[in-house]
């Protein structure tokens, strides 16, 4: 199979999860914000998690470099890459829909900040995170480049890994017990086993 299919599929991947983005960012901006938190080192993670999922694949696309790194792909495994692609921009759509204003890509505590416990995040405390890691893998089956595919995941990895603790503290001192207690009812990226679950009588 040539490059061109599966780079009009990434290419489309990223362009419907822009088109999902877009409102929430454009509403982010007017609203307003209580608390950021290291502003300078959040921005060095976005660089870093952008330049995998987004800066190398697209040079990749344009130049053909690193060309050394390109192997021969079969359709299965670009069929298998488009639709987890599908599966993280459907995912993307909902965690959306549900942190509504309390959205950021930073780490920050808006005005009025609510801590959502409900739809997609019911059972998990990052599904956001989730969608990240599903495109992320997406991208490692769908382009047909050990580095440009692989590169998403080593990206993607260091913001999550950097930041998921950091993120629960500011929670845990944001809402105490409430996000303790949610915790101990979900997981990070998958749901919870439910353990004890009563007897029946
Ligand atoms: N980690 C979440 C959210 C990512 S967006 C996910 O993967 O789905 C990052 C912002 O969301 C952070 O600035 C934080 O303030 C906010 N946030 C994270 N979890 C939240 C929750 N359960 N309720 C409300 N805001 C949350």
């Amino acid at each position: 199979m040539t490059r061109l299919v599966p780079c009009i599929l990434w290419g489309a991947g990223v362009a419907g999860w822009y088109a999902i983005r877009y409102p929430h960012e454009a509403r982010a901006r007017r609203t307003p914000v209580r608390r950021v938190n290291d502003r300078l080192w959040e921005a060095v993670l976005l660089g870093i998690s952008s330049i995998g999922l987004l800066v190398v694949p697209l040079a990749w696309a344009v130049t053909g470099w690193p060309g050394a790194a390109d192997y021969a792909i079969s359709p299965v495994q670009v069929a298998a890459g488009a639709l987890v692609f599908a599966g993280a921009l459907r995912l993307f759509a909902r965690t959306h829909r549900d942190l509504g204003k309390n959205w950021s890509a930073a780490l920050k505590v808006r005005e009025n900040h609510r801590l959502v416990t409900g739809g997609v995040y019911a059972r998990v405390r990052h599904p956001m995170y989730a969608a990240f890691w599903l495109w992320a893998f997406a991208q490692a089956l769908l382009l047909p480049n050990l580095v440009a595919g692989g590169v998403g995941l080593a990206g993607f990895g260091t913001l999550y890994f950097l930041r998921v603790g950091r993120e629960e503290r500011l929670m845990l001192g944001m809402f105490g017990d409430e996000y303790r207690a949610y915790m101990a009812r979900t997981g990070r990226l998958i749901p919870r086993r439910r353990l004890g679950r009563p007897e029946r009588p």
